[in-house]
């Protein structure tokens, strides 16, 4: 057992030596690190996350004192593993945090220098002018880091061509507490008795090790003593590093190979009767030397097929009744010959037994798209009702592809035998297979079953000549490692340890132990599961951390607060793993809670995006019912509540109030915590285009539209109801502006239920009474209408519809309405920018505007954003600031500034780029008036 007892010194002592980076013992980032995408749970003791090589070295010196002797030290990158690989008490070195930079491209001899935190697309996204790229694809791109990558030694689509990370990098520099030792340099005085010792250990057991390890494209790796060992006599210790999962030590920057772009590249999909079927075919279909043939059997093809994924793929491939499909891509620089092999393929595809469905992609975005819908129905096997889910422990066996179809036949019988429920994908042509049984972790009997169907697979891979780990690491299941091996190469492997890791301080309990316990696939704690039926907070309990929520790129709406801190806890992952860990009542305080709870920006891209739909806005909302049931609101919050509540009474003497607001508008700021609050109250929009409450519900004539707003728009930006004015008048309508009722978004939002549902009540009321009318209703702010389609419905309301100006008016084109249009000018082609609560809800909100300029003549393009930093008033609180300001650098300013003409449907996104590039941008509707000749009022 590893003592705690020192480790509250621990900060203190590293302050001292100089370290850099951050070191953080708040309870809600513990929580977050105490999690991957596995079922186990393990929290820290404290998080460090160094600025660079120096300071990992400057934790192992702090670490030589005797008095932090049994602290632990496990590396951590993206956390993506599946079995609990980064997942330690003591200290965890958080990699990802800052060690991010790519440090040389050699563009001439093809390779790279990288810190080990650095997310494989962002490698890419920086090798691609280069005309390189990083060949290990996994489905984790977007988060998973090099150096996870390399300790864990992954791979993915293409890995039979391109093989697997051990096979793409060149060396390694590690941390040593005497300082870095790098493979391509010579060793240091201090690191050659290491070397030496962990030279005679893998010498000892080559031999064995060879003897017991498959020789298979997915072969073992993870402290190899083969290819350590080369023929020529000369040792290569940094090999023994990948796959090794941090037991090891800290890499802290890595070489990797490169491969040049491949620019033609080819899909064909087929459709097979049966998955059996669809697994035959790997073993003939190797003979056109394909880049990559992947699997995706019929449960997973219902699920898509439930969930409409699949209504985007090409008639040809949606045959009646289930099928189970085969993708094979080819990819190259001769195209001819690349077209060759596809002919033969296709030939060879249509003479297979089961074959029911085929289909050939050559355009570059149509085969992205393709691919999208594979992951797409992968990703929902996630988002299954009821307390079993399918969870990873024996995900992703490899047997050579011969015999898979046996393989399978085999599993699938021990899964039956278990009465588990499944759905299967993978790698066939490297016989690699992911299949994750539904179980539920928070049932002892299940918990059994977990046991028994992993002993039984790790059988069945023998029996087939297979690996038990063939793509994703070991982590908890490093436990069956010393009978896998055999004694004398297990032997071996613990010199190699002893070598490097006397202590085992390294990810303790992994993988090879010496004299500590070794943690087991039953023996360590699992995650709470499941939350109480009916608990608000089930949502938290699902996630399975998966971290495609910690996206680094600007141009996605996931996760804004995660994007600009890039603190774990401060993304959708974290703040699920803080909740359930209180809900639970784990060891978080419910201060820390509260605090990465507030810095969430309420923009909903979780609730949209990810693939359990994690909606932390709305737990946020159950949260602060319980906290605030039991504390006090803090001030600007009970104001904005109050400001909310009485907002028409605000509205209706605004007149009256406008002259003031230069004078209230800095005590409002003092009072709420905020700065820069909109600087203009609004001007009423003129009486006839209003429609009085009063005259709800009664006929109105042809081609009325009635326009709905929520308070803030209405009290503070006059000018988007006179621009909609003017945009549907110009388009032939009969526009309505319907006097105001708040929403309750703060109310909600703030958790204070009585009164969101006070407000819900009076809006959904004057909504029902306006739809007798039954003429068209527009909401003016997509965040208003995104409210009203996605949070009432879960607060149990259930208001007429509210179509976005872009719905209505791409509907009414489709239903054959022809608008007047004009000739478009030489100047450049104006952007449209959608909020990104729109853009993750609907997809489609951009294009639709598109469809809509078209229609009048005018070819508009829709930009892809993250979100601008405003959120509703996020970005107007002064302890938010930094987060918003960054938010709009990275995702916004570019567009904002562009010399083209630039609309935003949002009116936070229009402030936002009003108070901080100074540029005041229109609403779309704006610009169909001023194209038509009916300029709105300014
Ligand atoms: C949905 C999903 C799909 C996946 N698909 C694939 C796939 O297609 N292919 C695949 O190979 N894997 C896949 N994985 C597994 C996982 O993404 C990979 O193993 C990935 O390489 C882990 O990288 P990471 O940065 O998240 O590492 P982490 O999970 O943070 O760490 C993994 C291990 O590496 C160690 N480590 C991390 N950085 C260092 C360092 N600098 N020095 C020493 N040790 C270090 C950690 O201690 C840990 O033991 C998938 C996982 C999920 C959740
Ligand atoms: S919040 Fe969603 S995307 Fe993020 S880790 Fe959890 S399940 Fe995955
Ligand atoms: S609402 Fe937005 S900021 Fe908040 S957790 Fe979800 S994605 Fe992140």
């Amino acid at each position: 057992m590893i003592a705690h007892q020192p480790i509250h010194t621990l900060p203190e002592a590293l302050q001292a030596a100089g370290f850099a980076g951050q070191i953080e013992t708040d309870s809600a980032l513990r929580a977050a690190m105490a999690t991957d995408n596995s079922v186990y749970q393990i929290t820290p003791d404290l998080v460090v996350a160094p600025r660079d090589a120096a300071d990992v070295v400057r934790v192992l010196q702090v670490l030589q004192d005797p008095a932090f002797a049994d602290v632990a030290l496990t590396p951590r990158g993206g956390g993506t593993g599946t079995n609990g690989q980064s997942l330690n008490r003591g200290l965890i070195l958080d990699l990802r945090r800052h060690m991010t930079r790519v440090l040389e491209i050699n563009a001439k001899d093809g390779w790279a220098d990288v810190e080990p935190g650095v997310v494989l697309d962002a490698l890419n996204d920086a090798l691609r002018p280069h005309g390189w790229f990083f060949a290990p694809e996994t489905s984790t791109s977007t988060r998973c880091t090099i150096g996870g990558m390399v300790s864990t030694d992954a791979s993915g689509k293409g890995s039979r061509i391109y093989g697997k990370t051990s096979d793409n990098v060149l060396g390694l520099e590690v941390a040593r507490p005497e300082g870095l030792l790098s493979s391509l340099g010579p060793a240091p005085d201090w690191a050659v008795p290491v070397l030496a010792q962990a030279e005679r250990a893998a010498r000892e057991g080559k031999a064995a090790f060879v003897a017991n390890t498959p020789r298979l494209n997915r072969r073992f790796t993870g402290y190899d003593l083969d290819r350590a060992c080369s023929e020529g006599g000369g040792f290569d210790w940094w090999r023994l590093f990948l796959g090794a999962e941090g037991t090891l030590g800290p890499i802290t920057r890595i070489r990797v190979k490169l491969r040049r772009i491949e620019p033609e590249k080819r899909l064909i999909v087929a459709g097979f009767a049966t998955f059996r079927d669809a697994l035959a075919a790997a073993t003939p279909l190797l003979a056109d030397d394909p880049t990559a043939i992947e699997v995706m059997d019929e449960w997973v093809q219902r699920i898509a097929q439930e969930a409409g994924i699949l209504a985007g793929l090409p008639p040809a491939l949606r045959p009646e009744g289930p099928v189970a499909y085969v993708f094979v891509e080819f990819n190259g620089h001769d195209a001819a010959g690349i077209d060759a092999r596809v002919a033969t393929c296709l030939d060879r595809l249509r003479a297979l037994p089961g074959q029911v469905a085929l289909y050939q992609a050559r355009d570059l975005a149509e085969i992205r798209r393709l691919w999208a819908i594979r992951s797409a129905g992968v990703g929902l096997l996630a988002k299954v009702d009821g307390p079993s889910r399918p969870v990873a422990f024996v995900e992703d066996c490899v047997v050579p592809p011969e015999n898979l179809p046996a393989f399978v036949d085999d599993f699938l019988d021990v899964l039956r035998d278990n009465g588990l429920g499944f759905g299967i994908y993978g790698h066939v042509d490297v016989g690699c297979l992911h299949i994750r049984p539904a179980l539920n972790i928070d049932s002892a009997t299940d918990r059994a079953r977990l046991v028994a169907v992993s002993d039984a697979v790790f059988a069945l891979t023998r029996k087939h000549g297979g690996i038990f780990w063939g793509e994703h690491g070991k982590g908890m299941r490093g436990a069956y490692l010393p009978e896998w091996i055999g004694p004398a190469a297990y032997a071996a492997l613990q010199g190699v340890k002893a070598a490097f890791d006397p202590a085992e301080r390294f990810n303790p309990g992994k993988l090879v132990t010496l004299r500590r316990d070794r943690m087991g696939i039953a023996t360590t704690p699992f995650r709470p599961f499941n939350a109480p039926d009916g608990d608000a907070l089930d949502k938290a309990f699902r996630c399975n951390g998966n971290a495609q929520c910690l996206s680094y790129q600007a141009a996605t709406p996931m996760c804004p607060s995660f994007k600009a801190t890039g603190d774990l806890r401060q993304s959708p992952k974290g703040r699920a793993d803080a909740l359930r860990a209180w809900k639970s009542g784990g060891a978080v305080a419910e201060a820390d809670l509260l605090a990465v709870l507030d810095s969430c920006l309420g923009c909903k891209a979780c609730a949209s995006t990810c693939p359990v739909q994690v909606d932390i806005p709305s737990m946020r909302t159950a949260f602060y019912q319980s906290h605030y049931s039991r504390h006090t609101r803090p001030l600007p919050d009970r104001l904005t509540l109050l400001a909310e509540r009485h907002s028409g009474v605000a509205l209706r003497v605004a007149g009256l109030a406008r002259p003031l607001w230069p004078l209230l508008r800095p005590m409002a700021e003092r009072l709420l915590g905020a700065v820069d609050l909109p600087e203009r109250l609004a001007r009423p929009v003129p009486r006839h285009d209003r429609i009085a409450l009063a005259d709800l519900g009664k006929p109105l004539p042809a081609g009325t539209v009635l326009l709905w707003q929520d308070w803030f728009t209405a009290l503070f930006d006059g000018q988007v109801a006179l621009d909609a004015v003017a945009g549907l008048r110009a388009l032939g309508y009969r526009p309505l502006v319907v006097g105001m009722h708040p929403a309750g978004k703060a109310a909600q939002s703030l958790g204070a239920q009585g009164a969101f549902d006070a407000m819900a009540a009076r809006l959904v009321a004057a909504l029902t009474r306006a739809a007798a009318s039954q003429v068209p209703m527009i909401g003016l702010d997509p965040a208003f209408v995104m409210h009203l389609r996605q949070d009432y419905p879960k607060a149990g309301y259930a208001p007429p519809a509210l179509m976005l100006p872009q719905e209505f008016l791409s509907a009414e084109l489709a239903a054959g309405r022809r608008f007047p249009s004009v000739v478009q000018g030489d100047g450049p082609q104006p952007r449209i920018l959608s909020h990104c609560t729109e853009t993750t809800a609907l997809p489609e909100a951009g294009a639709q505007w598109a469809q809509v300029f078209a229609a009048i003549g005018l070819k508009a393009v829709p930009e892809a954003t993250g979100c601008c930093g405003m959120a509703g008033l996020f970005g107007h609180q002064a302890r938010h600031q930094p987060v918003s300001r960054r938010l709009f650098d990275m995702s916004w300013r570019p567009h904002v500034e562009a010399a083209a003409p630039v609309v935003a449907t949002g009116f936070s996104c229009r402030c936002q780029a009003e108070r901080l590039s100074g540029r005041a941008l229109r609403h779309p509707l704006a610009l169909v008036a001023e194209a038509l000749g009916n300029a709105p009022a300014a």
